[in-house]
């Protein structure tokens, strides 16, 4: 779609976007050309999933294998208490929808294995990982910089969050690994079920990370690729701090060993390890 081919509708739609000159109509029509791959339709990925359908992303595509649960309306704020049961992809595309029939959701009620990573990451312009455990967020960040995807990343955790864009396969820029080089060992972090997450902190967060996300599609304002973002809810404090590529980095650097998802192949069924 180009900007000339707009409806009266979409113009009246994405009106408040069109305004702004780092967007118009352009940009929209770049947007709803765009494919966004949303991993984890859960606290993060709700608020990420209904901004970027509000936004006029073209194609959402939402991985997911859990059901919506009481326990998770708390924050999942894409899901209802009616929908209690149904699978969550299934749920969030209904709530989607209802926002702006206009996107495409293409549900995956599946989990990302080492078997089908590649080919759903390389399927989607841009991913959002708002996974709840380690071992699915390392088989993202590497999935997303063999195959040559943006990621942008979001964790939370009681009352803090963290964010970054990694774009590591561009070359001079940090990846996942640089930063956390191996997932730590099983138990040392506590998980969601353990230690509790406020509500509206995945909300924030994944408003940041939609907000990102959007960003690189438009090439607009300052990446958060080689930067953190750390957010404390509790002191009210936003800091941000350099992330460099690491040089003995097995994923990006020189001497990287990893060159496929092979060693994902046998790592043991994921623990929720970081809340979303
Ligand atoms: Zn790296």
């Amino acid at each position: 779609m180009t900007a000339m081919d707009f409806t009266e509708d979409q113009i009246r739609r994405y009106a408040r976007h069109i305004l702004l000159p780092e967007v118009g109509a352009e940009g929209q029509a770049r947007l709803s050309r765009s494919r966004v791959l949303v991993i984890g339709a859960g606290g993060l990925g709700s608020p990420v999933a209904l901004y970027l359908a509000a936004a006029g992303i073209g194609t959402v595509g939402l991985v997911d294998d859990d059901v919506v649960d009481l326990s998770n309306l708390q924050r999942q704020i894409a899901h209802a208490t009616a929908r209690i049961g149904m699978p969550k992809v299934a749920s969030a595309a209904e709530a989607m929808r209802a926002l702006n029939p206009e996107v495409r959701v293409e549900a995956h009620a599946t989990r990302l294995t080492a078997a089908n990573a590649l080919d759903l990451v390389s399927a989607y312009d841009l991913v959002c990982d708002g996974s709840d455990n380690f071992a699915t967020r390392f088989l993202v960040a590497d999935a997303c910089h063999l195959a040559g995807r943006t990621l942008v990343s979001a964790a939370v955790l009681r009352f803090e969050g963290q964010l970054s864009t990694f774009r590591s396969h561009r070359g001079g820029e940090p990846c996942y690994r640089c930063l956390h080089p191996a997932p730590p060992p099983e138990g040392l972090v506590p998980s969601c079920a353990e230690a509790g997450v406020f509500g509206a902190v995945t909300g924030v967060l994944g408003t940041l990370q939609a907000t990102e996300a959007l960003k690189e599609i438009l090439g607009i304002g300052e990446s958060m690729s080689g930067r953190l973002l750390l957010w404390d809810a509790l002191a009210a404090r936003f800091r941000t701090v350099r992330l460099r590529p690491d040089p003995a980095c097995a994923l990006c650097g020189p001497a990287a060993t990893i060159h496929d998802l092979s060693a994902h192949e046998t790592s043991a069924s994921p623990t929720c390890t970081v809340p979303a």
